[in-house]
């Protein structure tokens, strides 16, 4: 169930300290460290499991719902204009705690926050190749 060597497993354990601000039976979420914005909070199961790909659909589901009320509650307490959720899963998307963990992010009209990709058109041929593996059953 819990990883020795995971930092947020020991979070959940009570073994590293942390800014709890929300905890449920499945879930808890705590303050970032490093935050990008006032606010940038991280929801975890309390049970270990490394990403997104493999975290139990149940505590899945705990974590969306704990992190919908914290964006509610970035919006109505700190004055947030927007949130931003963010999943990293593996190492090529930037993911660097392997504790499955959603960043629940306030935006403020003009913060430092930048669209991590310039949007431009995309090759139509390529999207629909694309589409076409992901729709495969
Ligand atoms: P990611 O890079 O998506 O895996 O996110 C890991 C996040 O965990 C980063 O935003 C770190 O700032 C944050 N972090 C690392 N260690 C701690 C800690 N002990 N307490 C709170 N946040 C942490
Ligand atoms: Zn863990």
């Amino acid at each position: 169930m819990a990883d020795p060597d995971c930092i947020f497993c020991k979070i959940v354990a009570g073994e590293l300290p942390a800014q709890i601000v929300y905890e449920d039976e499945r879930t808890i979420a705590f303050m970032d460290i490093a935050p990008a914005t006032r606010g940038h909070a991280l929801v975890i199961a309390r049970a270990h499991s490394t990403d997104l790909l493999s975290i139990d659909p149940e505590d899945l589901s705990a974590v969306a719902l704990a992190s919908q009320r914290l964006a509610a509650r970035a919006k109505e307490r700190l004055g947030a204009d927007g949130v931003n959720l963010l999943n990293s899963c593996g190492q090529a998307a930037w993911q660097t705690v392997f504790h499955f963990h959603v960043h629940v992010i306030p935006r403020y009209k003009d913060d430092p926050m930048r669209l991590p990709w310039v949007p431009s058109a995309g090759d139509p041929d390529q999207i629909a190749a694309a589409a076409q593996e992901l729709s495969a059953e």
